[in-house]
């Protein structure tokens, strides 16, 4: 945590729970991938944190953006953004969201199916298109699955029904699964994409482009690879697959840029033990999944959490929100272990929430207010 950080929660009186976001961290750790991976253009994936102060940042560092829909868009645009550096990277859209977004000067559009593929044509006639491929997200804590993408022999038969109906087969893009912490699924997707390359230049299509997606990691609970790896993996995978035709690149780091940025700070509101003789305490935080804590669905994202009564004993704790909802349970199975003498009241910091917190807070569950958010 910076200095600036520990400041900020030292003298903040809130009594909700909140996050803060040290913006210098997210520039510090643009410039990081910009000096390891020199030759990829960033698209800051927005959905990550798109809070205003970051967008901007980025911006004037000369970032470009991933956006999923018309609120994203004029986010970018409304913080300098020009049209030019967006790219509308989801493969879900109405048709009537890529017409208004052609009509602002979007022109790079991803699709995964036919069906999109003839929205695009239809309404952002010449735009640049890229496919995406599925990936098995192997290794990931956070899959994105099956839901996006599709085979490769079908993404190729796209490109070349693209450029029939008038647009401009621009690239390839898949995402490996966010923090991704296996480095060898980047060889395994861009030697797939290589091989759509030639498969397409026999065809006649000249892709130009590869979009390695996200992936790149947050720190929290287990370790992960240094940055330096993940940029070793896919600069190799580069040479290795498309020898000195390295196509243009692009990266879409959300989690990567903004988790590290930030800490949440809750508040401890009980613990309790469900009988006489057992040992596990429950304590439960005034933040919970339907605050800003989605992403420990089925346990699967491990922050780390600090207390003012770190460094002494420590006992096994399940730790749930506030809500009335027994979903509303953040750890149980996942050895958590928090100081015994903690207490109700105690300040609990979550590390590494910068990322994939605040837009998912509910609008008010139970009456708890959204997750407040300060960028300093
Ligand atoms: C969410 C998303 C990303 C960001 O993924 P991270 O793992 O957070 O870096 C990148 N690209 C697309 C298309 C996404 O939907």
């Amino acid at each position: 945590m910076t200095p600036k950080m520990q400041k900020f929660l030292a003298e903040c009186r809130d009594t909700e729970p909140f996050l803060v976001v040290d913006v210098d961290i997210v520039e510090q750790n643009y410039m990081t991938l910009r000096r390891l991976l020199p030759l990829a253009k960033v698209f800051y994936a927005t959905k990550a944190n798109p809070a205003e102060e970051i967008v901007r940042r980025l911006a004037d560092m000369g970032s470009s953006f991933d956006v999923a829909s018309m609120g994203e868009i004029d986010l970018c645009l409304s913080q300098g953004v020009t049209a030019d550096r967006i790219s509308y990277g989801s493969t879900i859209k109405k048709r009537s969201d890529i017409a208004a977004a052609f009509e602002k000067g979007v022109r790079l559009y991803a699709f995964d199916s036919e069906a999109e593929l003839l929205k695009l044509a239809d309404v952002a006639p010449g735009s640049r298109v890229f496919c995406r491929v599925l990936m098995e997200c192997e290794g990931a804590e956070w899959p994105l699955s099956r839901k996006f993408g599709c085979s490769p022999r079908m993404a190729a038969d796209l490109l070349v029904q693209a450029r029939r109906l008038g647009l401009e087969p621009y690239g390839i893009s898949f995402h490996v699964g966010s923090q991704q912490t296996d480095l060898g699924q980047w060889d395994k997707a861009v030697a797939q994409v290589a091989q759509m390359f030639t498969i397409l230049q026999e065809a006649d299509v000249e892709l130009r482009m590869i979009n390695l997606g996200g992936g790149f990691p947050a720190r929290y609970r287990s370790d992960v690879p240094m940055l330096e790896a993940y940029a070793k993996a896919i600069s190799d995978a580069m040479t290795k697959h498309f020898g000195n035709k390295l196509p243009e690149m692009i990266i879409e780091p959300g989690r990567g840029l903004v988790g590290d940025a930030g800490v949440i700070q809750a508040e401890v509101v009980l613990i309790s033990r469900k009988d006489y003789d057992e040992d596990r305490r429950w304590v439960y935080l005034d933040i919970g999944k339907f605050s800003g804590l989605a992403e420990t669905m089925d346990e699967a994202i491990k922050y780390r959490l600090v207390t003012p009564r770190d460094g002494g004993a420590t006992g096994p704790v399940s730790i749930a929100g506030p809500t009335c909802d027994s979903a509303d349970i953040l750890y149980e199975k996942a050895d958590y272990q928090m100081p015994l003498d903690l207490q109700v009241g105690d300040k609990v910091q979550i590390l590494s929430t910068g990322a994939y917190t605040t837009t998912y807070s509910s609008v008010g569950f139970n009456g708890f207010p959204p997750l407040k958010s300060y960028c300093i």
